[in-house]
């Protein structure tokens, strides 16, 4: 079955749950905004991952128009069921054989190497899109993180330029799950350091995609302009 905004409904009481979670989100996200006093506008998308179509639709009517997913089959099986006017996010780990899918997102945050940007720099030329994509940065060096190490950005801030059919708009980064805030506080400005250093070397790059459920008021301080949250609009998922 086909879902739409008019088609198949949600479950009232579902769709209010999340409308109520997305309303407190929004108001924290505006109260971090003010306390970080950096003036950027901050995008909330919603990470619909081991959820159903529901997720996106329940989103949808509570006013958000970012969706996230980190695999590219469950997302497309999202977006062919779900006919809404959502921007997707692509925010996960992406392997250069599913190139082609990934340029059915809006935006994909997780670059991290060079052969990456190229193949999905010849996917889009392939049907004559130009692909908007993130650099993804390791900033606390887990070696459980993908992304390219802050060290490495000068360099592909210049071979990206070979690319002519990617966009690098700005960097997305992960924290990792158990640090303090000072730990916090330095892997988000070491992203945005990142972000600024592709803006130095001519990319479009002004995007900073940080902050996850339980770190999203701190990196809207140090200058999110994209969080991504699951758990808190979605509840657990259990794993
Ligand atoms: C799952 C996921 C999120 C959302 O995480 P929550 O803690 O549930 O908000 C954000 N970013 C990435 C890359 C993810 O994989």
């Amino acid at each position: 079955m086909r879902i739409s905004d008019r088609g198949r409904d949600v479950a009232p009481d579902y769709a209010e749950l999340v409308a109520g979670r997305i309303a407190g989100v929004r108001d924290r996200i505006e109260a971090a905004r003010l306390r970080g006093g950096r003036g950027q506008d901050v995008t909330l998308v919603a990470v619909t991952k081991t959820h159903g179509p529901e997720a996106v639709l329940a989103a949808f009517r509570a006013g958000v128009a970012d969706v996230g997913e980190n695999k590219v089959q469950e997302a497309e099986a999202k977006m062919d069921v779900v006919a809404l006017p959502v921007r997707w996010h692509l925010i996960g780990h992406l392997q250069r054989n599913k190139a082609k899918s990934a340029t059915r997102f809006d935006l994909v945050h997780s670059v991290d190497s060079e052969r990456l940007a190229q193949a999905l720099s010849a996917a889009a030329e392939s049907i004559g899109r130009t692909q908007e994509v993130l650099v993804q940065v390791n900033v606390s060096g887990e070696s459980s993180k993908s992304g390219v190490s802050p060290n490495e950005i000068p360099l592909l801030a210049d071979r990206l330029h070979a690319y002519s059919s990617l966009r690098v708009l700005g960097v997305m980064t992960m924290a990792p799950f158990d640090a303090t805030e000072t730990e916090l506080r330095t892997v988000f400005a070491g992203a945005r350091a990142a972000q600024e250093r592709l803006r130095a070397s001519g990319h479009a790059s002004t995007l900073l995609s940080m902050g996850m459920s339980g770190d999203y008021e701190l990196a809207i301080e140090e200058g999110a302009t994209h969080v991504r949250l699951g758990t808190v609009l979605f509840g657990d998922r259990g794993a």
